[in-house]
């Protein structure tokens, strides 16, 4: 079953309208939230550079010789349900809710928390994927700036033209590289305003708005679309900004390095 970050959502505000029915999976889920796996801790180290091997040959991607440091519950703040996996810039730093994670090789304590939470529960894998690909793009920005950051964030439309290129593509490597290739998605209800923005736009519509640039381009494209994040107006005509996408990346000289791509081509 495919489970999505929305989906927990909507489970979480499922319980207040059926009450009768959810509060003990709820409150198994909040307690699974609070503990620490030592199973997946296990998996993750036994299979982290394997699982960053994979995504280099699949997605054509290379990776710093560093890697992230993992912690395997989220910071207290972070807890909250519908929460897969968290990753913070500045340190480097992977946060696993190994808790409610199962492992692929699942075991049957993993099963049970499956259907205790009612499925809020969320293959360890998958979540290491979305991660990794956070902590990639994070690299290649540091690379690029130098330890000179500029401000990413200015303004809310910003903020939100950000978060779709950085979980459109954290989406796309999870799903790649978990063999799922989603259905389109239909721009059709896009939001007309910011505050129609939700999680499936976010993620979702994010992986719909880059797949077809990461699916020509690869890395170049993941890099081009970082330092170009949609505009204002792009901002609520995604076919816009993945048209002007391929469009530009397609009059770079063909032997661009992929890491010294022009930050914005206007
Ligand atoms: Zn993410």
């Amino acid at each position: 079953m495919n489970k999505k970050r929305f989906i927990l959502k909507t489970a979480l505000l499922s319980a207040f309208t059926a009450a009768v029915y959810f509060p003990a999976s709820l409150a198994t889920t909040m307690l699974l939230y609070q503990r620490k796996d030592p199973d997946i801790e296990v998996y993750v180290q036994e299979n982290l550079e394997q699982i960053i091997q994979e995504q280099e040959k699949t997605l054509g991607i290379t990776y710093p010789t560093d890697r992230p440091t993992i912690y395997y519950t989220l910071p207290e703040e972070y807890k909250i349900v519908g929460m897969l996996g968290l990753y913070r810039g500045g340190e480097d730093s992977m946060y696993l809710p190994s808790g409610i994670l199962t492992n692929p090789e699942s075991d049957f304590s993993d099963f049970m928390a499956t259907i205790a939470t009612f499925n809020n529960t969320y293959n360890v894998k998958r979540s290491v994927d979305h991660e990794l690909a956070h902590f990639y793009c994070d690299k290649v920005k540091e690379l690029v700036f130098q330890n000179r950051s500029p401000h990413f964030y200015f303004t809310d439309e910003e903020l939100v033209s950000q978060l779709l290129v950085n979980e459109g593509i954290a989406e796309y490597v999870e799903n790649k590289m978990n063999g799922e290739d989603e259905k389109p998605f239909s721009f059709q209800d896009w939001p007309s305003n910011l505050s129609q923005f939700r999680n499936k736009e976010i993620y979702q519509g994010g992986y719909a708005i880059v797949k077809p640039i990461i699916d020509q381009h690869g890395e170049k494209g993941i890099q081009f679309l970082l330092f170009n994040p949609p505009t204002l107006y792009e901002l609520f005509t995604p076919e816009k900004y993945q048209e002007r996408m391929l469009t530009s990346i397609a009059q770079l000289p063909e032997k661009t390095e992929p890491l010294f791509l022009p930050f914005r081509i206007q």
